[in-house]
């Protein structure tokens, strides 16, 4: 049996069922996941196949993916059945297996007076509980896990060795008894409250009386406040610095969500996965949550509780917490309690902390929808790190040291690719610290020696400058939108060639200019760039991304061509940047080619409409213009925007989008609604890019078209464009276990590499 089979409780389950039907025989880990034999009555064995798969007996953490069954001899004389250990069959897959929630079994018994657990916040069992956060080596066993420090008493121990429990080799069980315990400080660090009971009653006051509390929870600090205290939410976005980004909340039910945002049954699958991300969803449009919390957005991000902790604290009336990453600004999550202290002390009013170790700090993990399918916006807690499989099996190890915005990196081995979870942006010092050592601890834990390296073909990239270094090691550069492309063959099990469309911030082309809105031929051999975004220029480097006014300027000039005079348009340059020598002294940059590079990027093109449309003038944060813009759509207008797609013989096509300027510009000027105005831009993408679907079909006889880029976390265009393609008869592949988005780079690298360094069944 193939899937996720190891490090779940799989081989207790397989003893116990086939104990329970008289069956014998032998179970073991190996490489590819778990080989069953078994000798008994056919009728038997079809029953322990089905109660494996599915039904109370199946391990809730367990996904059989495929299972081949073969007869073998009978062995004479066999009278049990028996687990034999990892080791006896080689090395295993990957016995690191990711963070879950809290299983009902745990909250039951957490809620029962009866039991010795009642109200412990550390219950977990084979079911649930940490794992990746605490483990320090391998092999996976208590000792090298941050349980170490704790010995188990009589009772805890008796249910790890007992292979009819529930508990069987749960790593980190624990009780009141022997576990870690919780304990309440001041901002100086000074204990208020030890008692268990105690301090979770003192937590909760403080944050119903509108203070701001750093809990330890799974991967790390998270900062709380109440999420419908406005007051409470403006002075944690000061004290933290974070003055736009919104916040992710959390609740103790679906129930009290759907006050507040509209819940799918996909949606609520996903909040009650053992996975528990923060899912975005819909908001409803009565007031209750703070405006303070997401604003210029059209979504909330809510997760269930996930931590026994998160249950008892809610328990004493909260409703909803803002739950954002104890960090400063964009740093890593802090897991350590004196780290806490020190970099938090300033603004958190309290400290609810605990004495289990977190080794691997690992962010909430993200996931939205896309037509009515879950997609994941950022990978980390509860995905990491269960591998993804290929088809294909690599005769060598691969190190793919991804993107610089929105880090993952990746390793593969065998069949296996092992992304990390999300690192950040590598540009922070600490962040770029972070990546450094977490790469080693992954390349230990899964045993990884890399002898290729990929990395992407910006040669500024920190993270290929990284790889560059990196002695002794093939080094293969990749080109960013290929990744994105790959990323999606590698999770679909594709190798092409497709068509694959790109909408994306920036990345580095083979032409030296940025790219960023593209349609290839690819496949995990090589691409052709078929067509792009007709090239515009742009001033000022990284400022390019901030300041709206930039691509702004460039798009203007490049419609209007020498007709444009800035004069004319002040009515709009002037909202957008009031500063009339700025906006002079970027004119000159693009008249004169100084310091601009030629583009095509689709997320600058978003800036640069939201900024026209009255929106803003700044990225804060990465995408916040465009993520305005998508917010703000006006459902159920199918009207659009003009475009061209001009072609010439040699080179690829080019999509112009001069229309859609002169035509926005013109509804802008008539003072149509904004929310029009979004959806006939948004309308105009997705008609464009289909268009280009079909030109790229017509010429390469292909009809799989595979989606990728940061401009796809948009909700509305990915949606549309999705469906657009279907109605033409595309087959449509997007990311769904990888963002869309940087972070699914390394993925993507790491299949180029892997297929480069296949070994030929
Ligand atoms: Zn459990
Ligand atoms: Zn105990
Ligand atoms: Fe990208």
């Amino acid at each position: 049996m193939t899937g996720r089979v190891q490090g779940v409780g799989f081989r207790p389950a397989v003893y116990r069922i086939a104990r329970a039907l008289g069956l014998t025989g032998l179970v073991y880990n190996d490489t590819k996941g778990v080989t069953i034999e078994l000798q008994g009555q056919e009728g038997q064995i079809g029953q322990f196949l089905a109660r494996l798969q599915s039904g109370p007996d199946k391990p809730p953490l367990s996904e059989v993916k495929s299972c081949d069954t073969v007869e073998i001899p009978i062995v004479e004389g066999e009278t049990e059945f028996v687990i034999w250990s990892s080791d006896a069959a080689g090395p295993a897959l990957s016995e690191v297996t990711a963070d879950a929630a809290t299983c009902g079994d745990c909250l039951a018994e957490m809620a029962d007076k009866e039991d010795f657990r009642y109200g412990y916040p550390f219950i977990n069992c084979t079911n649930c509980g940490p794992r990746y956060s605490i483990v320090q080596t391998i092999p996976y066993d208590r000792p090298n896990t941050t349980m170490s420090a704790f010995d188990m008493c009589a009772k805890c121990a008796g249910q790890y060795g007992d292979v009819g429990e529930r508990r069987f080799h749960a790593q980190p069980v624990a009780c009141g008894a022997c576990g870690p315990k919780i304990w309440l400080t001041d901002s100086a660090g000074e204990t208020i409250e030890s008692q268990t009971d105690e301090v979770i009653a003192k937590a909760a006051k403080l944050l119903l009386d509108a203070k701001i509390v750093a809990i330890k929870g799974i991967g790390g600090f998270h900062l709380a406040v109440d999420a419908l205290n406005d007051r409470a939410v403006q002075r944690l976005r000061r004290r933290k610095r974070r003055d736009h980004k919104p916040f992710a909340m959390m609740a103790d039910s679906v129930e009290t969500i759907k006050e507040y945002a509209i819940v799918s049954d996909a949606a609520e699958q996903a909040l009650r996965s053992p996975q528990a991300p923060i899912v975005l969803l819909p908001r409803k449009g009565r007031a209750g949550i703070a405006p303070g919390v997401a604003e210029g957005v059209s979504t909330l991000g809510f997760m269930l509780c996930y931590a026994p902790l998160h249950y008892l604290l809610f328990a004493h009336g909260i409703s909803v917490l803002v739950m954002t990453s104890g960090n400063i600004s964009d740093e890593p999550l802090i897991c350590r309690n004196e780290t806490a202290l020190e970099k938090l002390g300033c603004v958190a009013d309290a400290f609810l902390m605990h004495d289990r170790e977190i080794y691997r700090q690992v962010d909430d993990s993200i996931v939205h929808f896309i037509e009515q399918q879950p997609a994941l916006l950022r990978r980390a807690r509860g995905y990491v790190p269960t591998p993804i499989i290929t088809d294909q099996h690599s005769q060598e190890g691969i190190f793919a040291a991804g993107a610089d915005l929105k880090n993952t990196f990746c390793f593969a081995k065998h069949n296996q690719l092992i992304c990390s979870e999300h690192i950040g942006d590598l540009a922070d010092a600490e962040v770029y610290h972070h990546y450094i050592s977490s790469i080693e601890h992954l390349r230990r834990l899964f045993e990884v020696e890399p002898e290729i390296a990929v990395c992407d073909l910006h040669p500024g990239y920190l993270s290929t400058q990284y790889a560059l270094s990196l002695s002794g090691l093939k080094v293969i550069e990749v080109q960013h939108h290929w990744a994105h492309v790959a990323s999606v063959l590698a999770e679909h099990g594709v190798p092409g060639p497709v068509i694959g469309l790109v909408c994306d911030g920036t990345g580095y082309g083979t032409d030296g200019a940025i790219w960023g809105c593209e349609c290839m031929i690819a496949s995990l051999e090589g691409f052709e760039r078929f067509g792009h975004l007709a090239y515009y220029d742009l001033a000022g480097a990284d400022k390019a991304s901030k300041e709206a006014i930039r691509p702004v300027l460039s798009l203007l000039k490049r419609t209007y061509g020498d007709d444009f005079e800035p004069g004319k348009f002040e009515w709009l340059l002037g909202q957008i940047e009031p500063d009339r020598a700025k906006q002079q002294m970027i004119l000159q940059q693009l008249e004169k080619g100084v310091n601009t590079v030629q583009t095509s990027s689709l997320g600058r093109v978003f800036d640069a409409v939201a900024a026209i449309s009255g929106l803003g003038n700044y990225n804060h944060f990465d995408a916040q213009l465009p993520m305005a813009l998508e917010a703000i759509i006006e459902a159920d207008v199918e009207d659009s925007y003009g475009f061209e797609l001009i072609g010439e013989t040699d080179g690829p096509l080019r999509l112009d989008l001069s229309k859609m300027i002169r035509e926005l510009i013109a509804d802008v000027q008539n003072e149509a609604s904004s929310g029009v105005i979004s959806a006939k831009f948004h309308n105009c993408l997705a008609a464009a890019l289909v268009d280009m679907a079909r030109a790229a079909r017509q010429s390469c006889k292909l009809n799989t078209v595979a989606l990728s880029g940061g401009v796809f976390c948009n909700g509305y265009l990915a949606s549309r464009l999705i469906k657009f393609l279907k109605k033409a008869d595309f087959r449509v592949l997007f990311n769904r276990n990888v963002p869309s988005n940087d972070g699914g780079i390394s993925l993507g690298q790491a299949a180029i590499a892997v297929n480069l360094a296949r070994e030929d069944l």
